[in-house]
């Protein structure tokens, strides 16, 4: 805990002049203050460049940009897998950038559903209430598919508080249920901002006899990962969040060495072995890596910006980046305490136990993060009563942060959000 953070202005100016990563400008921010990395992260000119490059290519070349571009479009999953390994922490050939994170997740649980049946463990998945909705969607069809009934064989851990998930409980769940074939959590949660602990989760997973899944949507280019290490078996998320890659960007995906060569559940001739896929047999024969989760054509367009913000990671570092990240999340806790005495810090206070972004708990945090909208500061809300704040460490310095708490003050002061229509329903 940093305990010399000061509350006036000039301080969070001497911070961003002392400390800055210096990768700030290569992004445009189309606010005044962005504060929603965490759902969709902005353009840089790196990921302008690959996108624009791609696009040369496909004028150039045409076809022939699958065998001759820069990298090969053939192998495009492949290479963009092994640029992202390290940002998880997995080897080369476990990693690959493809289809979404719901179809993503649609065929890993189904794959290792598939192995639960064949290996006779139990077929039950264990997840938590605090899950982003798309995940169970894709587990229940899943389970459905395999005329497993959803409310039978989904076990759903329940939160003590509303926002937060203990290990403990996790365990517990294991103990109870003794058919748990697969656990499957998030390593953050998208409302409250909680880092699980991956490690012990997994452990806890793998001594009960249930494989190890995890969503990393909401920390991959936020938090390091060391997947492989833990014995992680298998995880899905996106790019557009903290990883700037743009709207729908392609997807990425995990699978331990262990279970390379397995046929996926949705399988498909991208992720055919490469070296016969144009020999097109109508036997599919899995490659030897990742890559055998791939379904259709890679969509080149949008996979292309991912890899300019590979370079702009590569220089930072993920480490680098989740210092600052955890910097600016310390220091936007310190300023609620200190300015907004009405809202409550609904993510944990220990750096170790939260993720990028931190949510600030108000009952009118609908109309608040409308009026926060009105002056510049894009920030989104979830409900009941969560405003996620995020200051992505790529292009967030601390005056925005301190900024960010003047502005939403001045709200409060000025009872602004009354002038705004309470919650319909939308994108927010
Ligand atoms: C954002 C997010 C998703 C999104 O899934 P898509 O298939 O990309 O729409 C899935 N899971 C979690 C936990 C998320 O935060």
């Amino acid at each position: 805990m940093d305990d010399d953070f000061e509350r006036g202005r000039e301080y969070a100016r001497e911070r961003d002049r002392s400390a800055a990563l210096g990768v700030r400008d290569r992004f445009y921010r189309p606010d005044d203050l962005y504060m929603d990395g965490n759902s969709l992260g902005p353009l840089s000119t790196d990921a302008e460049h690959v996108l624009q490059h791609v696009l040369d290519e496909w004028r150039e070349l045409g076809i022939r940009g699958w065998t001759d571009g820069d990298p090969p479009w053939f192998h495009y999953g492949e290479h963009l897998g092994e640029r992202l390994a390290s940002l998880v922490g997995a080897r080369d050939d476990e990693v690959v950038v493809a289809n979404s994170t719901t179809v993503n997740i649609h065929t890993l649980v189904g794959t290792f559903l598939t192995r639960c049946d064949r290996e006779n463990r139990g077929q039950k998945v264990l997840v938590n209430e605090l899950d982003f909705p798309t995940d169970h969607y894709a587990i229940r069809a899943q389970l459905r598919n395999r005329g497993l009934d959803p409310d039978e064989h989904l076990v759903v851990v329940e939160s003590r508080d509303g926002r937060t998930l203990r290990e403990d409980d996790v365990a517990a769940a294991l103990d109870a249920h003794d058919d748990v074939g697969i656990m499957f959590m998030p390593s953050v949660f998208y409302r409250s901002g909680q880092l699980l602990d991956v490690e012990r989760i997994t452990e806890l997973a793998h001594a009960h006899d249930a494989y190890a899944g995890f969503d990393l949507a909401h920390s991959i280019g936020a938090v390091p990962h060391s997947l492989a290490d833990h014995g992680v078996d298998f995880a899905a998320w996106c790019h557009y969040k903290y990883l700037n890659a743009g709207p729908g960007a392609v997807a990425g995906l995990y699978v331990h060495r262990d279970y390379h060569g397995e046929t996926p559940a949705l399988a498909g001739w991208w992720g055919h072995e490469k070296e016969t896929q144009f020999e097109m047999r109508t036997t599919y024969t899995p490659a030897q890596s990742a890559g055998a989760w791939q379904t259709g054509t890679i969509p080149v367009l949008s996979a292309a910006p991912l890899l300019g913000v590979m370079d702009i990671v590569d220089e930072v570092g993920i480490e680098a980046l989740r210092e600052r990240s955890v910097e600016l999340t310390e220091y936007l806790v310190f300023l609620v305490d200190e300015r907004l005495p009405e809202c409550t810090v609904g993510t944990p206070r220990d750096p170790d136990r939260r993720g990028g972004h931190v949510a600030v708990e108000h009952s009118e945090g609908y109309r608040i993060s409308e009026a926060l909208k009105e002056r510049g500061v894009v920030v989104d809300f979830r409900p009941p009563n969560v405003v996620r704040v995020c200051p992505s460490p790529f292009f967030v310095g601390f005056e925005e942060v301190w900024e960010t708490v003047d502005r939403l003050r001045e709200i409060l002061d000025e009872r602004e959000y009354e002038t705004f229509e309470r919650r319909g329903s939308g994108v927010t």
